[in-house]
């Protein structure tokens, strides 16, 4: 089945954007998932087709209105798909959650402007708020590329090499070892001896001490979790990250 992605935003124009380019738009091209906009502005509401207003209690900025909102989420069918607000108010995405919605039939994400939406429709349509992390966009149009973008490269197929997404930062529970590639020397410095050795399994324990180090030196937070959820500690994992 089809991975359906629909946004709903006031600029449908802001779609593909980078979804069209690279492995993700060669995907959309041959109809790996399918991407449709819907524009807000036709649901908005007399001779000037209004979307917004003033806060109620006052304050700056304007509202999105939940008649309008709503309007336009119930002209898309749901087929069994979460709908999602993009809200600096969400859960943080998180890997984990990028990859349950990858294995679903696709999701629906309405994409604020303006100080936000109408806490109503929030309530009324049930819907899941996700926040792509603790800053603030003027738009959802960029959290919903960043959503598309995660879930679509874990779509069977379309990131050529398989391995290379179970090893990466997160899968694991830790952030990714470096990379290197040619030349050999750049600007006086070396690629480490160990990768150019041909030995795996010592190019295995350095990627995965690397990882845990830089893990434990940046995200101290995923360093203890990934303690946590292993008895014998991070070192015990796999190359795969399972146990
Ligand atoms: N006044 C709001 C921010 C509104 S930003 C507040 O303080 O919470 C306008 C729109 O941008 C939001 O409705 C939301 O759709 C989007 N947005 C902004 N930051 C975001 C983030 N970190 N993650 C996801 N969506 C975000």
């Amino acid at each position: 089945m089809t991975f359906r992605v629909t946004c709903v935003t006031l600029f449908p124009e802001a779609f593909p954007g980078t979804l069209g380019l690279s492995i993700v738009g060669a995907a959309l091209e041959r109809g790996a998932f399918a991407l449709d906009a819907v524009d807000i502005r036709p649901f908005g509401v007399g001779r000037r087709l209004t979307v917004d207003d003033t806060p109620s209690g006052g304050g700056a900025g304007l509202v999105m209105r939940a008649d309008v909102a709503a309007a336009a989420i119930d002209s898309v069918s749901r087929d069994g798909r979460p709908v999602i607000y993009l809200s600096p108010r969400g859960a943080p995405l998180t890997q984990a959650r990028v990859r349950e919605l990858a294995a679903g039939p696709g999701v629906i994400l309405l994409c604020g402007r303006f100080e936000g939406l109408d806490e109503r429709v929030i309530e009324a349509r049930g819907l899941e708020e996700v926040s792509i992390g603790d800053f603030v966009l003027a738009g959802g149009e960029v959290a919903a590329l960043a959503l598309v973008e995660a879930c679509v490269r874990l779509l069977p197929g379309v990131a050529g090499n398989n391995e290379s997404l179970v090893e990466e930062s997160f899968e694991a529970g830790l952030l990714e070892h470096p990379h290197y590639t040619r030349p050999q020397v750049w600007e006086g410095r070396e690629i480490p001896a160990v990768l150019v050795s041909g030995d795996h399994k010592k190019v295995d324990e350095w990627r995965r001490n690397q990882a845990e180090q830089l893990t434990k030196a940046r995200r101290p937070d995923l360093y203890a979790a990934s303690r946590a959820s292993s008895p014998t500690g991070a070192q015990g994992r796999s190359r795969d990250g399972k146990m």
